[in-house]
């Protein structure tokens, strides 16, 4: 039996004898009659948004349990029992107040009718590991009857939910013209903004992206060709979305999800503002948003501006926010009709007055478009790019046939796929084997300001994935009056291409340029063109490299790589449709031997305002660019006699503070103590640094207390460090690697 009911007079717990310790406050431990009482009233599980239609397997999940108490101040027990009865997790002491009490498990916070309360920092993760129906999931509070009631009965609740698999979202990042050093760090939250606000799971390769080296830029190619450039290497190589990352400096746009309300749209491609990053970290989920057809709340979108905020990665909960489609300063997340509720809706440009020939779009939640309700067969499909331009002409891409891909346009397709140009397959004596339409419009609409505003173009991208059909020979364009722009005859042997090295087995030394090559041919003596990628994870992923390659080699610039052995290099060959393709023959090694690079120690207190009884917390930027850190240590000595003698170093270990900062302390000395350090870090390929401020070492001596003045110095330094800790730019070290966020989550 315990009634733990706060108390401020320590004499009162102290004369029950009765007092206890728990989590630092103060509690007596009491026998009570059962007068008083609290009752399970509701529970339901959190992912993103209150009452969601249907929940997602893998996402971290929260319980949100509503008690009712009518004990003045109280703690209990709560065990929940989830993922179909096979797990359970029980959360000791939560405090709950008089009247309503609304938990939040794992980790709190408990939200009373006066306020919440702290989050208790649970490291648990709440998921469930696969799809059905689960009614089994279960809430008990006070579970071993610890607390006597007068209604024992009203202690245990069990809902029921669905849980489904969504669709993956692979999103591939490409650096054009700027250097992802200066908004890597930035760019890691916008996509832990975007995993959590969207219905995907945080799971290896349900959610990941991979970031390529930059692309230099050139003024004179438009943003367009550079979109249809990087969205076509997507495509090929199974990215959902591409973010292109430009910087356009800080007053300038923030994004633009470049294929959008336009025709033919293409969902692929995204650009966003670096410069804007560290200001918005919904920048990413707000441009990608539109590909999935979440529009402002200001002009074409519903008019809701507001969201409700229920983070599980955070613990912060029912917080109300701007939705992070507005335009409104934030902090953002994203209402619940955009998430799950706002109906498939045609919106009717023209008809809401806009001027363009762009008849519409669609509106929809978030939820629907990735939940998979049928899994599509995977098609072989034809990557088909070009320009159409204004006079009729047209200018084709390299086009790639692959052997599973998701097509974006279908035969026979009805509103809105109905289109003034034609794409006809065709056989062997010309025959029509289908035939898919769409809209090529020399108007859009675009983003000025806020406002939606007619734009002209005479050059049309268009990208699509078209179903191939077996037997075609021919592929035509042509235009609304039936005029054949354009044909490509699909010749009869694909390219024959055999990689040379790297074959596998090698071991590369990162930092070093390697020359990758291959050997092509085609049996119908068409031209070669390649594209050229490499996997980090023995082909699970693929990070381009280079696309239209007309040379049989590529200079690879191995500096950002991280170190591993799964690494396989794989060249596509097309000669316009037909594609061949081959992979290293087996996994080659890529080698880190540059040591972590140790930067910013700083301690506090500061090096002449350390007193005796005071702990000295040191701080230091510790990054490895190709393995990362594995430890860190804070090494230091002190001497008694003004440097005569030192005592033998003393290792200890500095732990991560944020990504990369590390942390360590040195112990409290009496008066007149000279203590020096030094920082030694080691990577995941045992590459060593030490930064003891080159020999110098790092000092200090602890100087005479001085009690009037050791709250106010203390206090000063520690606003210093803070100060100096939010305005320094952590930055991680940018790699071009694929990131699971799983390994951010649970
Ligand atoms: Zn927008």
């Amino acid at each position: 039996m315990k009634i733990a009911t706060c108390t401020t007079i320590l004499c009162v717990a102290l004369l029950l004898d009765a007092l206890v310790i728990f989590d630092g406050s103060l509690f007596i431990h009491m026998a009570q009659a059962g007068v008083e009482n609290f009752s399970l009233l509701d529970v339901e599980l959190i992912q993103v948004v209150k009452d969601a239609k249907l929940l997602i397997t893998d996402k971290p999940t929260a319980f949100r349990i509503h008690v009712y108490s009518t004990f003045y101040y109280s703690y209990f027990d709560v065990n929940v029992t989830y993922d179909f009865g096979s797990r359970w997790l029980l959360s000791r002491n939560i405090p709950i107040k008089s009247g309503n009490n609304w938990i939040y498990i794992p980790g709190g916070p408990v939200i009373y009718d006066s306020g919440q309360s702290r989050v208790w920092g649970s490291t648990t993760c709440v998921n469930w590991t696969r799809a059905g129906f689960d009614d089994k999931i279960e809430v008990v509070i006070d579970p071993f009857n610890e607390v006597d009631e007068f209604d024992e009965t009203d202690n245990r609740k069990t809902i029921s939910a669905r849980f489904v698999d969504t669709k993956w979202l692979r999103i591939l990042v490409a650096p054009l013209g700027c250097d992802p050093a200066d908004w890597y760090s930035d760019l890691w939250d916008n996509m832990q903004f975007l995993v959590d606000t969207y219905p995907v799971a945080p799971k290896f390769n349900r959610f990941s992206w991979s970031m390529l080296s930059p692309i230099s830029y050139n003024r004179d190619i438009p943003l367009d060709e550079y979109a249809r450039y990087l969205s076509t290497q997507a495509r090929i190589l199974h990215y959902d979305r591409v973010v292109i990352v430009r910087a356009w400096g800080r007053w300038s746009l923030g994004g633009k999800a470049i294929g959008m309300l336009r025709e033919p749209e293409d969902r692929v491609p995204v650009v966003v503002n670096c410069d804007l990053f560290r200001y918005d970290e919904a920048l990413v989920a707000h441009e990608i948003g539109h590909t999935y057809y979440l529009w402002h709340p200001h002009d074409i979108g519903p008019p809701v501006y507001e969201a409700t905020r229920y983070c599980v990665r955070t613990g912060e909960y029912e917080q109300t926010v701007d939705t992070f489609m507005s335009y409104n300063p934030g902090p953002w997340w994203i209402d619940k009709g955009r998430f799950d509720s706002d109906s498939r809706t045609w919106v009717d440009l023209r008809a809401l007055g806009y001027d363009t020939e762009v008849e519409g779009t669609w509106q929809w939640n978030l939820l629907d478009q990735f939940v998979e309700l049928e899994v599509p067969k995977p098609v072989s499909i034809i990557v088909m790019g070009g320009l159409i331009f204004s006079n009729r002409t047209i200018k084709l891409d390299h086009w790639y046939l692959i052997p599973e891909g998701t097509p974006d346009l279908l035969p026979q397709a009805v509103a809105p796929q109905k289109g003034d140009y034609g794409i006809f397959m065709l056989g062997k004596d010309r025959q029509v084997l289908s035939q898919l339409n769409f809209n090529a419009s020399f108007t859009y609409l675009m983003d000025l300001n806020g406002t939606l505003t007619k734009a002209e173009t005479d050059a049309v991208p268009f990208l699509f994935n078209v179903p191939y059909v077996n037997g075609t020979r021919y592929i035509q364009i042509r235009n609304a009056e039936g005029q054949v722009l354009q044909e490509r005859a699909i010749t009869a042997n694909p390219p024959v291409v055999s990689v040379t090295f790297p074959k596998g087995g090698e071991s590369l030394n990162i930092g070093e340029n390697y020359t990758i090559s291959w050997e092509a041919y085609d049996l119908d003596g068409d031209e070669l063109s390649y594209l050229v990628s490499y996997s980090q994870d023995g082909g699970g992923t693929w990070i381009p490299l280079a696309n239209n390659l007309k040379e049989t080699s590529y200079v690879w610039n191995t500096t950002s790589l991280t170190a591993g052995d799964k690494y396989l290099i794989r060249v596509l060959a097309t000669d316009g449709t037909n594609t061949g393709e081959d992979t290293s023959d087996g996994t080659f090694t890529t080698v880190d031997l540059t040591p972590p690079i140790i930067s910013n120690v700083m301690q506090n207190p500061y090096a002449d305002m350390v007193q005796p009884d005071q702990n000295v917390t040191v701080y230091a930027d510790i990054f490895d660019l190709n393995s990362g850190v594995k430890n860190a240590s804070l090494l230091y000595r002190y001497s008694q006699n003004n440097g005569l003698t030192w005592s033998p170093w003393t290792n200890t270990t500095m732990n991560p503070e944020t990504r990369n900062t590390f942390k360590g302390f040195i112990p409290s000395f009496q008066y007149g103590t000279l203590v020096q350090y030094m920082i030694l870090a080691e990577d995941n390929s045992n590459n060593i640094a030490t930064n003891d401020n080159m020999r110098q070492y790092y000092i200090y001596t602890v100087m005479p207390e001085n009690p009037s003045i050791t709250t106010l110095t203390l206090l000063i330094s520690l606003v210093t460090v803070a100060t100096i800790l939010t305005r320094r730019k952590i930055k991680r070290a940018p790699k071009s690697q694929t990131h699971f966020s799983a390994s951010r989550f649970c």
